[in-house]
């Protein structure tokens, strides 16, 4: 079961808020009266109660808003229960002074903002033992472990128990816990409306990860990063599942790099099935797998694992997407061009063409790699300049300073910055009136869609690769390895075009 906190400062507005949840189906409505400025009207917030509610009034030392004295905070809470409400938050310094009355379930809760304490057990037995219908405990995560330690305590439990691991790190905590039986999980009405760090939205848990239908078959993949809020993976992943009524979800990892190791042996041992692996992990993640396919291991990164068992295999679809993206515009121009009726053979198409890649770090490293085992001669251009040396010098093409980009003309050129990515969408990293209507302008940024590069390429009637295609393909050849099924594209690529900020100039 879900429950959509909710914090108003108006009661007017609590009451619509909570309206609209009950006619979204919401289960359970947890009301933060915290949040209200004024005096209290308990029987006007409770007056139609269209969906059960937690009635919670947190002080400011337990993360809430609540100014006003202890004696009034706790008259309310003893009101809402004599009001019959349905659960009642109490915290540990109050639960003992106020008595169980009537049908209302008692809340029992310990919050901290700074860590998750090393004695959560022991915590949690306290907390119980103050006539506890469920058991709260919410604490800042700061590592992959203090999840893992939180989920195990849950699972422990013989109270009902509700473990939350706070901030982004906590995300599993959140989708995980009724699996390890939480009564519940709180959420966010929205993201403007988060109320704790780290909450999913009432939207997201619902839609996307479904917690309350992961059960023991449920096979769990993820992306794992750091940070990791940003990533777009989670939606077209568990968009794909869906449509193909597979019991699979697809979590947000957040792992610190020193922890890296420690997460993938989580991955075996609760038999995760695969991940999608970006910033910072590429390339660590790559000495720790059992197995590492040839162009993965040439690239020196992997941003796909397969785990089946204590066989972890690496790849890179980086590299075959952005591969296909360029041999379907070189064909393409071909076509156009119609410089022979002969068909080229794909493997032909490269050989000579001079690239240029812009950047040297994981997608530059990925793309230089492909064009030079196909041929092309392919020179890195980067911020810092000893990166693009580096590049160069590890697939064997030319290094050049960042202000040296112009000195050749590319036949194909490659932008592997975020240059022009949301927010940044008016800036680009080649200059409009460089571009030729010959050179093929492949932008990697697929947030937006048509960056300015993009759009310049256009006007001066170059062949283009936009970043979309290549993410979706990416995330097409991902699900494919995950799951052995051919991947419903289209549905892929609506559902990140959905999701990604619309351009504004
Ligand atoms: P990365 O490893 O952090 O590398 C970024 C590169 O861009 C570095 O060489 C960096 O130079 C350079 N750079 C950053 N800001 C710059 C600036 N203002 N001016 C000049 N150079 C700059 O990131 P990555 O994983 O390679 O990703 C790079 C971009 O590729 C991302 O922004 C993403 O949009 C895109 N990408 C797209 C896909 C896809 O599927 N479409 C997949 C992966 C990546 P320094 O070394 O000086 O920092």
């Amino acid at each position: 079961m879900l429950c959509v906190t909710i914090g108003r400062s108006r009661h007017k507005a609590m009451i619509a808020e909570y309206k609209f949840l009950a006619e979204q189906g919401a289960e359970l409505v947890e009301m933060r009266l915290d949040y209200i400025g004024r005096h209290i009207d308990l029987r006007r917030l409770l007056a139609d109660r269209l969906c059960p509610v937690v009635i919670t009034c947190r002080r400011r030392e337990d993360g809430g808003r609540w100014e006003k004295t202890e004696d009034e905070r706790r008259m309310i809470l003893r009101s809402a229960i004599a009001s019959g409400v349905d659960f009642v938050d109490l915290e540990e310094d109050i639960a003992g002074g106020i008595p169980r009355y009537g049908s209302t379930k008692r809340i029992v809760s310990l919050h901290n903002f700074e860590e998750t304490p090393q004695d959560l057990d022991e915590i949690h037995a306290r907390l119980a033992a103050l006539d506890a219908d469920v058991v709260k405990i919410a604490t800042m995560a700061n590592s992959f472990s203090d999840c893992v330690r939180m989920l195990r305590m849950v699972e422990a439990s013989t109270v009902p128990t509700i473990g939350l691991c706070m901030g982004d790190i906590g995300t599993l905590t959140r989708v995980m816990g009724l699996y390890y039986g939480s009564p519940f999980t709180y959420v966010a009405l929205s993201s403007e409306r988060k109320i704790a760090p780290g909450q999913v939205t009432f939207e997201a848990m619902r839609d996307i990860y479904r917690p309350d239908t992961i059960n023991a078959e449920t096979k769990i993949y993820g992306v794992v990063a750091d940070p990791v809020a940003h990533s777009l993976s989670p939606h077209i992943h568990n968009a794909a599942f869906k449509h193909h009524n597979l019991n699979c979800r697809y979590l947000p990892f957040r792992v610190p790099a020193d922890e890296l190791a420690f997460f993938l042996q989580w991955c075996r041992d609760f038999g995760v099935g695969g991940l999608s692996v970006t910033i910072p992990h590429k390339e660590a993640m790559l000495d720790l797998l059992t197995q590492v396919e040839a162009a993965a291991k040439g690239i020196g990164a992997v941003n796909t694992v397969a785990i089946d068992g204590l066989e972890t295999t690496g790849y890179n679809t980086d590299y075959r997407a952005a591969m296909d993206c360029l041999t379907e515009a070189l064909k393409t121009q071909g076509r156009a061009f119609g410089k022979s009726d002969e068909p080229v053979r794909d493997e032909d198409l490269f050989r000579g063409r001079i690239a240029l890649v812009l950047g040297a770090g994981g997608a530059a490293r990925a793309i230089a790699y492909g064009l030079r085992q196909r041929g092309a001669l392919v020179s890195v251009a980067s911020r810092t300049e000893e990166r693009a040396q580096q590049l160069a010098r590890d697939v064997g093409g030319r290094g050049l300073a960042w202000a040296h980009r112009y000195d050749i003309r590319p036949g194909i050129l490659i932008n592997c910055t975020p240059i022009g990515m949301h927010p940044d969408v008016n800036s680009t990293p080649y200059d409009k009136d460089r571009l030729h209507e010959q050179t093929i302008v492949f932008d990697t940024v697929y947030n937006p869609e048509n960056t300015l590069l993009v759009k310049d390429a256009h006007a001066a009637g170059c062949f283009v690769v936009n970043g979309l295609d290549m993410f979706v393909r990416q995330a097409a050849y991902q699900y494919k390895l995950f799951t052995g099924l051919e991947p419903p594209v289209q549905l892929m690529r609506d559902t990140v075009k959905r999701i990604i900020s619309p351009v504004r100039f």
